[in-house]
């Protein structure tokens, strides 16, 4: 532990630094204030002992200087030595930064009774840091997992909706145009009647992975709507690219290869509907859905495994 001892009177300074040293504190001796404060960066001393009369600046001022220098968050406990006894003075002491006193001429006891006072605080404040720091990890880890599904592990209903609302507000604000797909996996009731339940959570896992993979843009979010929906946000993005996006998907799906009993190909395939718009101020981002959802119907009566596409501007004329 290190201490920053200010003090001008030589004798003083020596008798002090003795103390600390008796108690195994190294200390940082320093005979004004300009001195002081530059030590107190180059050094980072742990506690501060602070003379108020000094040759240059006064005590006060080197405590309210040393206060500015700390990063936030940081506290080095600041004790004023002192031979003034007016309450004034104290209460200016602890008003420009300082948490204690000690009356000079300094006693070894109160000394080390008040530095053992310090060191508790230092000690006490630490475990704190390190505790909120663990709390904030735990909460980031909270969130995260909040946010995700449990079955397929890719982003659940609720993180959907709130990137839906952000991605609304900035296509508000930016009038740039963004689409919805929803996915849904054909057959899925025979699937599951035909395989078991088991079997279908695990055809889920990989139809979501294949999902995850098949987007290749870092604000793109494709996510478990329920049961064997997926839905996907792609933020700036027409009904031109969306369809690119959507093939490429319903393809992926397709490669996976799991055998379905009853489907056209043999195979497990996903339909998908198509919105794309770009947010008007009093209509709600649930409408877009609503949209993408009348279009997957439509990929559904057409045939399954392929992409039907509604513009906002179509979806207005219903
Ligand atoms: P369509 O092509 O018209 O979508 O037909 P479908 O059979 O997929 O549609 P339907 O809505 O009749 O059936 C969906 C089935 O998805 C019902 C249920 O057995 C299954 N399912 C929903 N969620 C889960 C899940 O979490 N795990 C499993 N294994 N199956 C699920
Ligand atoms: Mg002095
Ligand atoms: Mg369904
Ligand atoms: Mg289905």
């Amino acid at each position: 532990m290190k201490t920053l001892v200010v003090e001008d009177s030589r004798t003083n300074l020596k008798v002090v630094c003795h103390y600390l040293e008796r108690m195994g504190i190294t200390p940082i001796p320093a005979e004004n204030g300009t001195k002081a404060i530059d030590l107190f960066i180059s050094e980072r001393p742990d506690m501060v002992l602070l003379d108020i009369i000094l040759p240059d600046i006064d005590g006060f001022e080197v405590a309210r200087s040393l206060r500015q220098l700390e990063q936030p968050g940081d506290w080095t406990p600041i004790l004023f030595l002192t031979s003034m006894t007016k309450d004034e003075d104290l209460e200016k002491g602890i008003a420009a930064g300082g948490d204690d006193y000690i009356h000079k001429p300094v006693s070894d006891v109160v000394l080390g009774a008040k530095i053992r006072a310090m060191q508790r605080i230092i000690q006490m404040r630490y475990s704190l840091l390190v505790l909120t720091r663990k709390l904030d990890t735990a909460n980031q880890e909270l969130k995260r997992l909040t946010s995700l599904d449990g079955l397929t592990g890719i982003a659940n209903r609720r993180h959907f909706d709130e990137t839906l609302g952000r991605e609304w507000r900035r296509s508000m604000r930016q009038g740039a145009e963004f689409s919805i797909l929803m996915c849904d996996v054909d057959l899925f009731k025979a699937y599951n009647d035909t395989l078991g339940h088991q079997a279908g959570d695990e055809c889920l896992r990989q139809v979501a992975q294949s999902l995850a993979e098949a987007m290749d843009r870092g604000g793109d979010l494709v996510a478990r709507y329920g049961g064997e929906e997926f839905a996907v946000i792609l933020p700036e993005t027409s009904l031109a690219g969306g369809m690119i996006v959507a093939e490429r998907m319903r393809q992926a799906v397709e490669a996976l290869n799991i055998d379905h009993p009853t489907s056209a190909n043999g195979k497990v395939t996903i339909s998908i509907g198509l919105a794309s718009g770009i947010a008007m101020p009093e209509t709600d981002p649930a409408k877009l859905v609503k949209t993408a959802d009348r279009a997957l119907y439509h990929a559904k009566h057409e045939g399954r495994n392929r992409i039907h596409a509604i513009t906002s501007s179509d979806s207005n004329e219903e």
